[in-house]
Parts: C-alpha cells; sequence; structure tokens
C-alpha cells in the first residue's frame, strides 16, 4: 500500500513538472497576447481572446528609431539602476538603441515618477503605474510612463511593466512574465526576453500584420525552446 501511495505521488510530481515545461502552443500563445493586444484582453485581467476578430488591424510594435530617456519626479532609491538593468537586458536581445537626456524636450520616451497613490485611466480605471505609447504604422513614436509612490509596494515590477509596454508590448497571461497581472516580477522573464528578441529580429518589422507574423514567430519560437527542452530531459 506505501508503495502505490508513494508512486501515485511520484506521478503527480511528474506531471506537474511537465506542465512548467512550456511547448510550442503555450510559447506561441504567450508571444500572440504580449506581441498582439487584443480589442477583448486590452483589459489586462480580462484573459485570452480566442477569434481573429479581437485581432483586427493588429501588427508588431517596435522602434525602429533611437530612444532618448528623460527620468523625472520624485524618482525614489534604486530607480535609476532598475531602469538602467531594464534597457540593458531589452538591448541586450533586440540591439535597440538608447541613451538617457537631461532635457525633457529631447525625450521620446519619459519616465515620471509622482508622490500618488492612483491616477485614473480610461475614465474609470485607478492603476499605481501607467504608459501612454504612441506609434505610427507599428513604428514606435513615443512612450509616457507615469509610476505612483504613495503606497506602492510594487514600484520596482512597475518599472519593468512599465518600460516593457514602452517598447510595444502588450499583457501576457499564460507564462511567467513582467507583463503578467498575475505575477509581480521585478526582471524581465526568459520568455519577455524571448519575445523581444522576435519583435525585433531583423524578420519583422513594425507594421507587420499577425497573419503574416504569428506564424514566422512560432517557427522562430521553435529554436529558441528546443534547446531548454533537450536540456530538461
Ligand atoms: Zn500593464
Amino acid at each position: 500500500m506505501f508503495t502505490r501511495i508513494a508512486s501515485f505521488f511520484l506521478c503527480w510530481i511528474l506531471v506537474a513538472g511537465c506542465q512548467t515545461t512550456p511547448g510550442i502552443d503555450e510559447a506561441t500563445l504567450f508571444f500572440n497576447d504580449i506581441a498582439f493586444p487584443s480589442t477583448w484582453n486590452a483589459d489586462p485581467v480580462a484573459g485570452i481572446a480566442t477569434a481573429d476578430a479581437n485581432y483586427a488591424g493588429k501588427s508588431i510594435r517596435r522602434w525602429e528609431q533611437p530612444i532618448a530617456i528623460f527620468v523625472g519626479g520624485e524618482k525614489p532609491e534604486g530607480a535609476q539602476a532598475k531602469i538602467d538593468q531594464t534597457f540593458q537586458d531589452a538591448a541586450d536581445v533586440t540591439g535597440i538603441r538608447y541613451a538617457f537626456v537631461e532635457d525633457r524636450e529631447k525625450a521620446n520616451f519619459q519616465i515620471d515618477f509622482d508622490n500618488l497613490d492612483k491616477y485614473v485611466v480610461n475614465t474609470v480605471q485607478h492603476v499605481r503605474c501607467y504608459t501612454r505609447p504612441t506609434s505610427s504604422n507599428g513604428r514606435m513614436e513615443s512612450a509616457i510612463v507615469r509610476i505612483g509612490l504613495k503606497d506602492n509596494y510594487a514600484v520596482e515590477h512597475c518599472i519593468v511593466h512599465e518600460i516593457l509596454h514602452g517598447l510595444g508590448l502588450g499583457h501576457a497571461h499564460n507564462l511567467p512574465s513582467a507583463v503578467n497581472y498575475r505575477m509581480a516580477l521585478e526582471r524581465m522573464s526568459k520568455w519577455d526576453r524571448a519575445a523581444l528578441q522576435l519583435i525585433y529580429d531583423s524578420r519583422f518589422r513594425g507594421g507587420m500584420t499577425r497573419k503574416d507574423a504569428l506564424p514566422m514567430a512560432r517557427q522562430m519560437l521553435k529554436t529558441i525552446i528546443e534547446p531548454k527542452q533537450r536540456s530538461d530531459r
């Protein structure tokens, strides 16, 4: 009897273990959500849209010009280091060019800290931090990030989460990610780095439609996740 119970438990652990190694379908779904925010999951906790109609007109968004960053407001201790680290992590996998500027007027990426507990966005939503990106034909033109400090226990998470939005990413729902609302990661996950790497790959361009880009992303993801899967076995 003891053996049966023990082996049953072992099987359960193995099954759980298998579920933590995502396959190509889960990786593709992750990329779909993060690269092409649907009309349905524009609400960050609404879940995953499944109908193509929810993605009408969606395309790759990315920076194709250098990013000039201005950081203003009541910057808390450690914030600049977190901003530096996040842009460096992103540049390592994308090749984006970025620099910090002293003059707000010369910036196309502004990050401000305010001594507020909540912002009101979309008329009714209360949030601790937000990003307002603008793009033209899939090419990012500017990003405005605001981060509230009062009662904000998640400033480091906000910094990484909002910078990823400013780089063209939406929300993730099914895998570990700094833009997954069910988690409060303070650094990009390997899946975030994979998504950035793909979005900024030379085979893609800003404005490329989801219909064209998603099948390519699926093929490219196979080469990214396969070495990891082998080493797990
Ligand atoms: Zn968000």
